[in-house]
């Protein structure tokens, strides 16, 4: 038997929880908030960390850990996706349940926040041990979700296979079917039209917002061509931008005169990463974040852009498909270089909006066409969007300063109107 404990001395996800309590302090700040409302909104209301067997296909059993948090529920139930990844620990879960927190809050959907994850390497797991492992996990955490109280979705390393899996598991556990206990579903349980490139239509909205010039040639780089990225570089192609290079874990791709985007989707899907795409020259990891570009959108981790290389930046627009990918540092760095950053919890709002529009849809027994579903999406990234942009010119503030200023306010708000019980 083997057990798969990450080890607590390195604690990947620390860093992550360091830079979300670190915004929540500034914004916490400048709205006034008194010491016990700070105290309460800087620690996770519930945080279950649960030991999940998994039968191997040789019949060995290996333990993982799995963890659910959820930040706050003053607004609603909670929701937020779940991760399977290897550095996956209860601190960067806790930091990503905060910011589902901010943004549910930011974009004003009813919902507190929430994040899962398993610290596992899902690429190791054969799809039989992936759906054990799943259910598994799900059976542990069974207490917390359900529709009126935490609703999970996918994040890193999950999809909508994943999402079934729960979704069955909770609905055998229940004895009748409940599409709403989990978002993010595939259309046959009650998926929603355009949750799948929701997180990347949001991406595009906020890009093209924040632009402040017409598309048309812009150049852009991605960093994370997988779910978020890949369809982010292809609506921003389709607007009329120049996506000169693209990245994932098997390498970066550059050309000067722009990437035929649904070309490199078409080689990804056949080779399994950008790597060794023949139009196009290899670059470093490093290199693209150093190009001369208008736009850069990380979109794979948190934490991968630093103090230090953050200096040698050149884009004048960041726009953060991924949930924390700026340190703090950087971010001081960045914003007196003059980058203009949009900032996760806005910019990467489109997967939670459609979670909610397919959470609302599921529990009115109810489905609504493509264009509704993108109608009321563009409405709620561009309403926020621009609340953020005139608090941040009013108070000068940056964008993310202004973001949390509005979301941990209303949650401030709420905590205030309903009371402490007892
Ligand atoms: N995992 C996504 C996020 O970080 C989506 C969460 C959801 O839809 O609940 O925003």
């Amino acid at each position: 038997m083997t057990i798969m404990v990450p080890s607590t001395a390195t604690a990947p996800g620390r860093q992550a929880l360091d830079s979300a309590l670190h915004q929540l302090g500034q914004a916490a700040e400048h709205l006034g908030l008194d010491d016990g409302l700070r105290t309460m909104l800087a620690t996770p209301r519930r945080s279950l960390t649960v030991s999940v067997p998994v039968r191997r296909e040789d019949g060995r059993m290996d333990v993982v850990q799995g963890f659910r948090v959820q930040h706050n529920v003053s607004r609603g139930p909670a929701k937020g996706g779940i991760r399977f990844h290897p550095s996956t620990d209860i601190h960067e879960v806790t930091a990503l349940a905060m910011w589902m927190t901010w943004k549910c809050a930011l974009v004003g959907i009813p919902y507190g926040g929430a994040k899962g994850g398993v610290s596992v390497d899902p690429t190791e797991l054969t799809t039989r041990e992936l759906e054990r492992l799943t259910r598994r996990y799900v059976n542990e955490i069974l207490p917390l979700i359900g529709p009126e109280k935490d609703i999970p979705a996918p994040d890193v390393g999950t999809d909508e296979q994943t999402m079934a899996w729960i979704m069955d598991t909770y609905s055998v556990n229940t004895g009748y079917s409940v599409p709403g206990v989990v978002t993010g579903k595939p259309m046959t349980l009650g998926g929603s039209l355009g949750r799948a490139g929701s997180t990347s239509r949001g991406v595009q909205i906020a890009a093209l917002a924040a632009l402040g010039r017409s598309p048309e040639g812009a150049r852009v780089a991605v960093q994370g061509f997988g779910k978020v990225g890949a369809l982010a570089a292809q609506y921003l192609a389709d607007a009329g931008c120049r996506v000169v290079a693209v990245s994932d874990i098997s390498g970066a791709i550059y050309s000067a005169s722009g990437l035929d985007v649904s070309d490199v989707r078409a080689w990804v899907a056949e080779s399994g990463g950008v790597y060794g795409y023949r139009h196009a020259d290899a670059l470093s990891h490093d290199e693209l974040f150093e190009l001369d570009v208008d736009v850069l959108v990380p979109a794979a981790l948190e934490g991968v852009i630093t103090a230090e290389n953050a200096p040698r930046i050149k884009a004048r627009l960041i726009v953060e498909g991924a949930n924390g990918p700026t340190t703090p540092e950087a971010d001081e760095i960045l914003a007196a270089n003059g980058t203009v950053i949009v900032p996760d919890i806005l910019a990467n709002a489109g997967g939670v909006i459609v979670s909610y529009l397919e959470w609302v849809q599921n529990m009115q027994a109810y489905s609504w066409s493509a264009a509704e579903v993108e109608m009321k999406l563009r409405d709620l990234m561009e309403g926020a969007y621009g609340e953020v942009r005139s608090l941040a010119t009013d108070r000068a503030l940056t964008l993310r300063q202004a973001a949390h200023v509005i979301g941990v306010g209303r949650v401030a708000e709420a905590h205030q109107m309903r009371g402490l019980y007892p």
